[in-house]
């Protein structure tokens, strides 16, 4: 079994909320017969209606009206688990609770047969924890897809140790015939997107609690020296303090309480007060009338830049805003590459594709320099704490 190639051509789907109705579509687009189970029954048909018309809606612009029709005709509910035998490919995208996804991975291991690979779209959990007690550890593997799944390219495939490499193959490949870009992930917390990730907004907490700068400033240079879309604190709001927090305490604690991970104190105290973004109205920003905030002006700079005049432009502490993000960026790329969590490319990618970033961490450390960086970092380190020790690799 982990000699040969997979073949791919029922795929089950499990859980029919955001995740795995986005999954579902890209399955019937990527020419698999699908098969969608939620034990909601409200959910499962408001799937299929949701799936038909965003198919529909995407005709002519996304695929054509042949592909419409062809995908729609290639999905069906299942309405147990026990519907899904005979599958080749199962993604479980259920609730994010480990009890709950065991459960499911050991109900679907008898159901399916150890040649049936199963898929976790967990975003947080280890996979090999999700794996614990299943009777084939090998067939299980990660697919982390990214919200919206069919706007977002990037599909995270992720290795337990015990994952089967045809398996893995046979993963990969079903990512790419969605359409998607899938990169190779360890299972480690929180992967490779989402781990290095982190210091966007931890180290622009930091800054917000030192008093560098406040929260309109540290945006306002990062979107355009950082060529950026969006600053760290709009994408906090954006997300909702209170999901980015719990991811935050998981990978903290998943990584053995590192003080880099250290969840923001002002951020706990937010949350802890309601003020969780966009969705109450309230966060780092106000959201009622019109918009939060004006346009960018036009300075004539090309972000990402380090380049301190350009940067002084935006505001007089742009260089030491810039510096100590993409220090930090540096920094936790480096500790990834120690962790081996991902190649130096699927870094890249990842976080290009998954969080629309202008450069690849591993392109940020080349801008700033890993000496620079280093010595950037020991100095902070000398001032402020351990959130600045720098990784061995990056000297
Ligand atoms: P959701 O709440 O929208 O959907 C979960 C669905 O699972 C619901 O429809 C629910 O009825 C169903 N469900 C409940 N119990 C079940 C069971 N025993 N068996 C099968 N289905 C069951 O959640 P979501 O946002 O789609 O997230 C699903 C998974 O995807 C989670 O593991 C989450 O961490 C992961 N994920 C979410 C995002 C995101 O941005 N939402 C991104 C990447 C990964």
């Amino acid at each position: 079994m982990s000699a040969g190639r997979l073949t791919i051509e029922r795929i089950g789907v499990v859980g029919a909320g955001t995740m795995g109705t986005g999954i579902a579509l890209l399955s019937c687009l990527g020419r698999y017969a699908t098969s969608i189970h939620d034990p909601d029954e409200a959910v499962l048909s408001a799937a299929q209606t949701t799936i038909g018309e965003a198919l529909a809606e995407g005709a002519d612009k996304r695929w054509t009206a042949d592909e419409a029709e062809a995908a729609s005709g290639r999905l069906r509910a299942a309405e147990s688990l026990a519907d899904l035998a005979g599958s080749d490919l199962v993604i479980e995208a259920a609730p994010e609770d480990l009890a709950l996804k065991r459960r499911l991975f050991a109900d679907l291991g008898s159901i399916c047969g150890p040649e049936t690979i199963l898929a976790t779209n967990t975003s947080s959990l280890r996979v090999a924890e999700i794996a614990a007690g299943a009777a084939h550890p090998e067939a299980i593997v990660g697919m982390h897809f990214f919200n919206p799944p069919v706007l977002m390219q990037l599909v995270e495939v992720v290795a337990t140790e015990a994952s089967s490499t045809a398996m893995l193959v046979a993963a990969t490949e079903v990512a790419k015939e969605m359409g998607r870009t899938p990169i190779r992930a360890k299972d480690s917390p929180g992967f490779v997107a989402n781990r290095l990730a982190r210091p966007f907004s931890l180290e622009s907490l930091r800054m917000l609690a030192d008093g560098l700068a406040d929260a309109p400033t540290i945006d306002r240079v990062v979107r355009i020296g950082g060529g950026f879309r969006m600053g760290p604190f709009e994408l906090l709001d954006l997300i909702g303090l209170d999901v980015n927090l719990t991811i935050g305490r998981s990978l903290y604690e998943q990584g053995g309480r590192p003080e880099r991970w250290r969840p923001s104190p002002i951020q706990e105290r937010m949350v802890a007060e309601g003020r969780l973004g966009r969705k109450c109205g309230l966060g780092f920003y106000e959201y009622g009338t019109g918009r939060h905030r004006e346009r960018d002006p036009d300075l004539g700079i090309e972000g990402p830049t380090l380049g301190a005049e350009e940067l002084r432009r935006i505001d007089p502490a742009g260089p030491e805003i810039m510096l100590r993000l993409t220090a930090q960026i540096a920094n936790e790329a480096a500790y990834a590459l120690a962790d081996e969590v991902a190649s130096p490319a699927d870094m890249n990618t990842a976080m290009r594709l998954g969080f629309n970033w202008p450069l690849g961490p591993l392109e940020f450390t080349g801008m700033i320099g890993a000496d620079r960086a280093a010595a950037l970092l020991d100095e902070l380190r000398e001032r402020l704490g351990d959130a600045y020790v720098p990784a061995p690799g990056l000297t």
